[in-house]
C-alpha cells in the first residue's frame, strides 16, 4: 500500500455542464478521497504557469484559453498508488481512444475539452499541489 497525493482538476468543460458531482464521485468510488478542494476561474498568466512544461506545443495557447474559459474545480485526491489510480479513472488524453467506464470516454468531448487534468509523477504531482495549495489547506 502506497499512499499518495495528486492534483486533479475539473475543466470549463465539466463544470459549464454541471458535472463536478458525477465526476466526484468516480474518484470516490474508486478509492480516491478529496482533501482538497477550491473552484476558482484561472487567469491567463495562472494557466500558462500551470501548463508551462507544454509551452512549445501548438495546442498550448488553445488550451490555456480553454483552462480560463469558464470555472474550474482543483481538488487534491489522496489513495492508494492515487497518480496512477486516478490516470486509470480519467482515461486517454483523447476520450475517443479512452476505455469504456472512464471519466474522459463518459464526459469528454474532445481531445481539448477532456473535463480533467491529473498529475502524471511523484514529483509532478508536488509541483501541481503547491502551485494551487498551501499544506494547511490539505485535510486528510
Ligand atoms: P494529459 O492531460 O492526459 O496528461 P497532456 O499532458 O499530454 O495530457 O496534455 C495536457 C492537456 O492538453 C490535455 O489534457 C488536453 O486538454 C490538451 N491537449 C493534449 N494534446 C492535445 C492536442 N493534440 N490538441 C489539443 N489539446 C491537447
Ligand atoms: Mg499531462
Amino acid at each position: 500500500m502506497t499512499i499518495q497525493r495528486t492534483l486533479s482538476i475539473i475543466k470549463p468543460d465539466a463544470t459549464r455542464r454541471n458535472l463536478t458531482g458525477k465526476i466526484n464521485a468516480r474518484f470516490e468510488n474508486n478509492g480516491l478521497r478529496i482533501i482538497a478542494q477550491k473552484r476558482i476561474h484561472l487567469s491567463r498568466k495562472q494557466a500558462e504557469g500551470f501548463y508551462a512544461v507544454h509551452s512549445e506545443r501548438a495546442f498550448f495557447a488553445d488550451l490555456c484559453k480553454f483552462m480560463c474559459s469558464g470555472p474550474v474545480v482543483v481538488q487534491v485526491l489522496e489513495g492508494d498508488n492515487a497518480i496512477s489510480t486516478n490516470r486509470t479513472v480519467m482515461g486517454a488524453t483523447n476520450p475517443a481512444n479512452a476505455d469504456e467506464g472512464t471519466i474522459r470516454k463518459d464526459f469528454g468531448e474532445s481531445i481539448e475539452a477532456n473535463s480533467v487534468h491529473g498529475s502524471d509523477s511523484t514529483e509532478n504531482a508536488e509541483i501541481e499541489i503547491s502551485f494551487f495549495f498551501s499544506q494547511t489547506e490539505l485535510v486528510g
